[in-house]
């Protein structure tokens, strides 16, 4: 006769975890057990931590999956270059490691991460620039990705996330007050962390940048190499802010981060020879917007609601990977034989 075994009930494995967290996460962490909680209640998971749960439904988002095809800062250059999905996961991954090693909650790291970019146009900021003449405030992609997890995904429903992980993904840009967690303001720096080293390693994958370039106190202090320059600015966090509620670099290295920043501004984001790009990237999707704002009734189903037709316009146009923005341009404005 076949006997089963008593099963425990599978509560116990989040329990755990929380348990977990309560014992070993720093004083200064956020535990998820003592979140805010979520707009709308649901029932615990058995088996994740709120925070766990929203990392989850933010991988399985399609917001998530439209970041393949979505610029960094250079447009479509090639296979090697960064992309927002590639930039979001180096930022998890920093976020990661400085989260493990200053005992943070390395899941709400982890689930800011995924998200914080999630509202980002096609053709990186240019496409902010492109919609805000259109929109009474400037479009910012941080609000945008909030809209994105309450209102848009899931049909309008929303991904109801936790409160903390909406606060960290709003406030990640550094003119918005500071996030209300560590775990927040770690995802903040590491956004910057993997944004500094990365497009300077794709300038000089591009060309537009020699090796010889890069101020010589950055190379001296921070590294030759991009895996040096992430490791010192990484370890220097960890080490600056072991056992204290802090989350940033030291003086010496928070100044060669602003001056490689400023060199970056100067020598590859503002650099002359990208505005003609810009300029195409800025007609293409501006044109779409004029479109649909003379021809709501041809914009698809789900963005025919009640809401203002500027609002459904940009999330539509918003939304767009750079590749959709092409074809649509394409389709709209260009003769087909
Ligand atoms: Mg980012």
């Amino acid at each position: 006769m076949l006997r089963l075994a008593a099963v425990k009930p599978l509560t116990q494995v989040r329990e755990r975890t929380e348990e977990l967290e309560r014992a070993s996460l720093s004083t200064w962490a956020t535990l998820a057990v003592e979140s805010k909680g979520r707009d709308r209640y649901e029932e615990p998971d058995p088996l994740r931590t709120a925070f766990q749960r929203d990392r989850d439904r933010i991988t399985h988002s399609k917001a998530f999956r439209r970041l393949k095809d979505k610029t960094q800062v250079f447009i479509r250059a090639g296979d090697h270059y960064r992309v927002r999905l590639t930039h979001t996961l180096e930022v998890a991954q920093i976020g990661r490691t400085m989260a493990r090693g200053l005992r943070l909650n390395e899941d709400l790291v982890e689930a800011i991460a995924l998200g914080h970019d999630l509202g980002h146009t096609p053709f990186g900021h240019a496409g902010e620039e492109a919609l805000s003449v259109f929109t009474t405030e400037p479009f910012r992609h941080n609000e945008q990705s909030v809209r994105i997890v309450e209102r848009l995904e899931r049909g309008g429903r929303g991904l109801n996330l936790t409160w903390e992980v909406r606060d960290g993904i709003l406030n990640h840009p550094w003119a918005m007050p500071e996030p209300a967690t560590a775990e927040g303001q770690v995802v903040r720096l590491a956004d910057r962390i993997a944004y500094l080293n990365h497009d300077l390693d794709d300038a000089f994958r591009a060309g537009v940048l020699d090796v010889d370039d890069v101020p010589v106190e950055v190379r001296l202090s921070l590294g030759e190499t991009t895996s040096q320059r992430i490791t010192t600015m990484v370890t220097d966090v960890i080490a600056n802010c072991l056992d204290r509620p802090v989350v940033a670099l030291s003086p010496g290295i928070n100044d060669l981060q602003h001056l490689l920043r400023d060199f970056l501004f100067e020598r590859v984001y503002l650099r002359p020879e990208s505005n003609a790009e810009r300029d195409r990237a800025i007609h293409c999707l501006r044109s779409i917007t004029v479109f649909y704002l003379e021809n709501p009734e041809r914009l698809p189903l789900e963005f025919r609601g009640d809401a203002p037709l500027i609002e459904r316009v940009c999330d539509y146009v918003s939304g767009m990977t750079d590749g959709y923005a092409l074809a649509e341009f394409a389709r709209l404005f260009l003769p087909t034989n």
